[in-house]
């Protein structure tokens, strides 16, 4: 209980949050600990002001007071489907140089070159490079979708064979369509809230995703669906119309 207690950082003074990807990391004082939260479907922080209660008390896995006891604000971590995870790091250096080392570039803050140096890397389709978060940090499958419909990409195009132009207009669309979900809260679909219990609004924008058999929004062809790297993937077959695959068979 009492190495329980450290690793959630009881007693600990929070100096700051980092993000890379999917993943937030809390960070204690001076050098000192860091807890990593991945919400993973369904998780939730909420955070509590003095004398606030939350919405719903069940799913409830850990609750962090702040200050005290009988008059502090709080954290709850929630998680009704438990995906999500809490995992303790001994410090931010330790985390930068183990866990979050093996992470691709962060999606909001990738460069055109390091995308492109990431991706010549796997002759996987680039729907599964994007979902890859060793390859680039941060995308789901929602984001997937908008953007390679946002590039004009199709979800089967070989990852390596992407030209200079195709990867800068792909890391433009990934910052466009992340950028514009983060501005309207996130996409909620059915019960995804903010910290403050304030659902996303980003869901009315959606382009293409969960969108089959409707038109598409630029060509009013039926958009369809597909199963790309295992997860169900919509996109409009003639604003991404397939490549040749650049992939030649062995000979002798
Ligand atoms: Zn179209």
């Amino acid at each position: 209980m009492p190495r329980l207690r450290a690793m959630l950082l009881v007693g600990r003074r929070i100096e700051r949050l980092e993000r890379h990807g999917k993943q937030l990391a809390i960070v204690a004082e001076r050098g000192g600990p860091v807890l990593i939260v991945h919400l993973g479907m369904t998780g939730q922080l909420l955070y509590l002001a003095r004398g606030e209660s939350a919405a719903r008390e069940d799913h409830i896995h850990v609750r962090w007071i702040f200050g005290d006891e009988a008059q502090g604000a709080s954290l709850l971590f929630r998680d009704q489907r438990r995906f999500g995870r809490i995992t303790p790091a001994a410090s931010m250096a330790d985390l930068l140089a183990q866990e979050w080392s093996r992470l691709g570039p962060d999606a909001l803050r990738v460069r055109a070159a390091d995308l492109a140096a990431s991706l010549s890397r796997t002759t996987r389709s680039i729907k599964a490079a994007l979902l890859d978060q060793e390859i680039i940090a941060g995308i789901g499958n929602i984001y997937a979708d908008e953007t390679l419909y946002h590039a004009g990409l199709h979800p089967l195009t070989p990852a390596h064979s992407l030209t200079r132009p195709q990867v800068h207009s792909l890391s433009a669309a990934i910052r466009t369509v992340l950028n514009r979900a983060v501005r309207a809260g996130g996409t909620t679909l059915r019960d995804y809230v903010d910290g403050n219990g304030q659902a996303g609004k980003h869901r009315a924008n959606l382009l293409v995703y969960d969108r089959a058999g409707l038109p598409c929004p630029v060509c009013g062809k039926p958009l369809i669906a597909s199963v790309v790297a295992q997860r169900t993937t919509t996109f409009c077959h003639q604003c991404q119309p397939p490549v040749p695959s650049t992939i030649r068979p062995h000979r002798g």
